[in-house]
């Protein structure tokens, strides 16, 4: 038996791994299992170019609790070490693997959830146990090896008895890590990390309900059976040609991705690329919600089918990080900060090519199949929308997909859009409009009084709809966008006849005066208007310029910082024509004036839904008392 002391140079590293990696203590099994992986493989590897004619067979790793004796152990039938390896990777090179490690990221130690993406290997195993032991076996024709440490510098190297091919490490759980000694934990631990590593990875056993037989009589009761519980998929869809996958592949691997997820992905991206970078990974649509936040962090990296995290902020641009599915890299730095990641050149060409292969795949679902794309339109138009607004490039790839519904339901590309309207939907100084409603029920008279027009309007909801419509007009030329219940429509509407007013520049004058006095100034603008007699008596719209930039202050971005609160500005527009704005110019007492000024724009706000609140609790009071 030698025993020996670990070349160190940094008085003593246990206590320091023990502090630096507080936080991610449980990334020890992933380090363990990784190198039992390698180890395998190494093996296989050897079989197959003939170094050695040990049989391969069908390795598994096993892990497996020892509760009472306190006790983990992790055990492959890998390569192994002879002694001398074991002095040589254990004592020196690993060893000086971790001291580098915590020598570099010992600073930005506060920034844990980085340091435990890979790095220390197997020295991580005294973040949990006092005491390691190494038995190994090489494939090699030699005796194995026991080497036995108890996190100090001191070890012991001798020999071993074992027969297998192969290395078993044992842990000695610390008291204060006995979390790791519960089957649940590490049932946990290896569902989250080793879901999908190459090699099967056993823990313990299940029982498996046999199926039952053809014939069998009704009330046969099923079977079980033992088996091993193996934790892992160790060849998981994106790991394979999508040419040896059919869609119903990749369906069942999101359910094994997120088995509480109920709803189908709408489809699937198959990243595949091995030059400048090397990355493969299945990306899925989901069906969007309105809102963008809660869908975040679904997306899995994982590093050779090592789990690394849900967080893939900087490697994913940011509007699709709603996506779901796995990112598979060796290439993307693992342990270094999210900054230097967005710096960093491999990631950023990943980040461009993940948003090409995006844009090429929904060009081509809308080439192959349009009535299926429109249909999904809605449910994936959030993440497009917002892609066109924050990726120059996707934004011009788009133009070939990204879609403009109509209220009917028809659905255009801009292209399309232009030769519809360009017909009769220009204004005076030749832009084309684009009318659109973001509501159609709260926006209906509005709708409908365009469509009599003859006019399209589209359907455009999202709640980035605002930044994105200001982002083309100034990309397109001649191009504005209004919404039906906005001022500019008077414009386009205005143009085509021009009506006659019924009343006298002074009785519009006395109208106009007449409305002021009652109306708060700072709130509605009064407008005359000569519209038809069975149109509404008074419309209220909203300057389109300063209900878009309200939006895109409240939804953030855009550059609108600093601007405070836009206030809130209305159009009163009067239609001179209307019976009852005769009568209320011919009210001779101002008491009764005023209250049919005042319930007639309670009318017009309520059909535009702004009365609320006391206010509304006021006017339906009215009301009733009216009809009593
Ligand atoms: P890394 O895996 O990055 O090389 P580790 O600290 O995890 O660093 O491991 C150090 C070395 O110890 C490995 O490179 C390998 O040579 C050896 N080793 C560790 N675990 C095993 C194992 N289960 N079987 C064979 N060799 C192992
Ligand atoms: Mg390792």
């Amino acid at each position: 038996m030698a025993t020996g002391k670990i070349n160190v140079s940094v008085e003593n590293i246990f206590p320091l791994i023990k502090k630096f990696l507080y936080s991610d203590h449980e990334i020890f099994l992933r380090e363990l299992i990784s190198n039992a992986t390698d180890a395998t493989l190494k093996l296989k590897h050897l079989t197959d170019i003939g170094e050695t004619d040990v049989k391969y067979g069908n390795p598994v790793i096993e892990v497996k609790v020892d509760k009472e004796g306190k006790k983990l152990h992790v055990i492959d039938q890998g390569v192994g070490m002879t002694k001398e390896e074991v002095e040589k990777y254990i004592n020196e090179v690993a060893f000086s693997g971790a001291e580098e490690f915590l020598e570099k990221y010992k600073d930005s130690a506060k920034d844990s959830g980085i340091i435990g993406h890979f790095g220390l290997g197997f020295y991580s195993a005294f973040m949990v146990a006092n005491k390691v032991e190494i038995i190994t076996k090489s494939y090699k024709d030699e005796p194995a090896a026991h080497w036995v440490c108890e996190g100090t510098t001191e070890f012991t190297l001798g020999d071993a008895d074992k027969k297998e091919r192969g290395t078993e490490i044992i842990l000695h759980i610390n008291e204060e890590d006995e979390e790791f000694l519960e089957e649940n934990r590490i049932q946990e631990l290896l569902v989250k990390y080793n879901k999908f590593m190459p090699i099967p990875i056993k823990f313990g056993t299940k029982e498996e309900t046999l199926p039952l037989p053809e014939d069998a009589p009704e009330d046969a009761e099923a079977e079980t059976k033992t088996v091993d519980n193996i934790i892992n998929n160790p060849e998981p869809a994106w790991t394979k040609q999508p040419n040896d996958l059919e869609d119903k592949d990749y369906k069942s691997f999101y359910r094994e991705l997120y088995p509480m997820q109920f709803e189908e992905p709408l489809f699937h991206i198959h990243l595949n690329v091995d030059y400048p970078f090397n990355l493969t990974g299945i990306l899925y649509f989901p069906k969007m919600t309105q809102d963008m936040n809660i869908q975040k962090d679904k997306i899995q990296l994982y590093q050779n089918q090592v789990y690394v995290t849900d967080n893939v902020e900087g490697i994913v641009p940011e509007f699709l990080t709603m996506l779901r599915g796995v990112i598979d890299s060796p290439d993307i730095p693992l342990n270094v900060s999210r900054s230097y990641l967005q710096a960093d050149g491999a990631v950023k060409k990943i980040s461009s090519y993940i948003t090409r292969k995006v844009a090429d795949k929904l060009k081509s679902l809308f080439n192959n199949n349009r009535e299926d794309f429109e249909q999904k339109w809605n449910d994936i138009k959030i993440v497009i929308e917002y892609g066109m607004l924050s990726e120059d490039k996707f934004y011009e790839k788009a133009q070939k997909f990204a879609l403009y519904p109509t209220v009917e339901n028809e659905y255009f590309t801009f292209e399309e859009l232009q030769e519809k309207i360009k017909v009769n939907q220009t204004d005076k100084d030749g832009n084309l409009v684009v009318l659109y409603a973001s509501n159609q029920d709260e926006q209906h008279s509005y709708i409908e009084a365009a469509k009599a027009k003859g006019y399209k309007v589209l359907l455009l909801d999202s709640p980035i709809i605002s930044h994105l419509l200001q982002k083309m007009e100034g990309e397109k030329e001649k191009i504005t966008f209004v919404r039906v219940d906005s001022d500019q429509v008077d414009n386009l509407i205005k143009k085509d006849e021009e009506k006659i007013s019924k009343l006298s520049e002074e009785e519009k004058e006395k109208l106009k005066g007449d409305f002021e006095k009652v109306i708060p100034k700072e709130k509605y603008t009064v407008q005359l208007e000569a519209m038809d007699s069975d149109a509404a008596p008074l419309l209220i719209t909203q300057p389109e310029f300063m209900r878009r930039m309200k939006e895109m202050q409240q939804t953030g971005g855009g550059g609108m910082f600093g601007m405070g609160n836009m206030p809130e500005m209305y159009n009163l527009v009067v239609n001179t024509n209307h019976p009852l704005i005769s009568d209320i110019l011919n009210t001779k007492t101002e008491k009764k004036q005023e209250r049919l000024i005042k319930h007639s724009l309670d009318l017009a706000r309520l059909s535009q839904n702004l009365l609320k609140g006391e206010e509304l609790t006021n006017f339906v009071k009215r009301s009733f008392d009216m009809v009593k």
